[in-house]
């Protein structure tokens, strides 16, 4: 099988409790019914709004969150609900690229340590050994030897999520979960991390799922891509369908606000109503109808469901 991960109807709810008994009133449906597939060698690019639930599903996925329903298989296995030793060596498998890769880590330690930690969690390898493959790993990602006895304060943005890549390649990982990896470095410098994470997906062979709230960023890097609004998938095709004909509204606007290089190919912007309602009581029916400049009597009444309108491209919208 190519399919390295398959998520099927995953869900992740946090109960709402109230009163002295902290009785369960209701639930915030952060991932609501989430599918989706993850090729070898592949960048599936998952986008939607901040509070969407792109960060929880992706957590959840990893098993750094309880699934609340729902499977996911990783390399043909069922991780859904695995514990223990089982669930450290899968772990190995999938790391994280996180928007701040320092947020986590002590700002005490020697880049070298920080880099090597996960080696040595999992191995009892000699000092050499160790320090030779961060050293090589330092290179891959265009940093050069010396940067292994210095401070990741001494670092600017880009370089230090050079670094935060670094260690996330020490296991030599299947797959990553990059979630929002540039969104807090310069347009300049975003282009070089990308452009990195891309050779280094040949050279170790990775599988991203790549989290972002913009979809210019995503175009560059993804095979194929799913939108995500209010914990739902809206709409999954791949990139060149999704970018040549975007079906689903919310994706349409999306859309609108990213920028082309010639302006008189520019759509007009699509300005959403509103702020993205709460997880915890989303709207009935399409949860995107009180934004939706097509929305029809029927959209707040029932619950459009992700069909396949195309060879390989699927939407959650009444118009379909
Ligand atoms: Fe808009 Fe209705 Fe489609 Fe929802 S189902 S996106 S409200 S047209
Ligand atoms: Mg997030």
């Amino acid at each position: 099988s190519n399919v390295l991960l398959q998520v099927d109807n995953l869900k992740k709810h946090y109960p709402i409790t109230a009163g002295f008994l902290s009785k369960q009133v209701g639930a915030v449906r952060a991932v609501d019914d989430l599918s989706l597939t993850v090729k070898y060698g592949e960048t599936f690019g998952l986008v939607g709004e901040s509070g969407c639930g792109k960060s929880t599903a992706g957590r959840t996925i990893l098993r750094l969150l309880e699934p609340t329903e729902g499977s996911i298989h990783f390399q043909g296995d069922d991780i859904t609900n695995i514990k223990g030793t089982k669930l450290r060596q899968i772990r190995k498998d999938m790391q994280m690229v996180f928007q701040d890769p320092f947020a986590s880590l002590n700002p005490k330690m020697m880049i070298g340590h920080l880099i090597s930690e996960p080696i040595r969690n999992y191995s009892n390898r000699s000092e050499k050994d160790v320090k030779d493959e961060v050293i090589q790993l330092l290179e891959k990602v265009g940093m050069d030897s010396e940067t292994y006895y210095k401070y990741p304060h001494e670092f600017s943005g880009g370089q230090r999520q050079r670094i935060g890549i670094a260690r996330a390649l020490a296991l030599k990982p299947k797959l990553i979960l990059a979630d929002e990896p540039v969104s807090a470095l310069d347009v300049s410098i975003q282009s070089q991390v990308l452009n990195l994470m891309q050779d280094l997906q040949v050279d170790f062979q990775l599988s991203y799922l790549f989290i972002a709230h913009d979809l210019s960023v995503v175009k560059h890097i993804s095979d194929r891509i799913g939108v995500m609004y209010l914990g739902r998938m809206v709409e999954l095709t791949d990139k060149h369908s999704l970018f040549a004909k975007p079906l689903h509204p919310y994706t349409q606007a999306l859309m609108s606000a990213v920028p082309v290089p010639d302006p008189s190919k520019r759509s007009q912007r699509i300005i959403l109503q509103g702020d993205v309602p709460s997880p915890a009581s989303p709207p009935s029916g399409c949860s995107f109808h009180p934004r939706c400049r097509y929305a029809k009597p029927e959209c707040s009444e029932v619950r459009p469901l992700l069909k396949q309108v195309a060879p390989d491209h699927q939407v959650a919208c009444h118009l379909y």
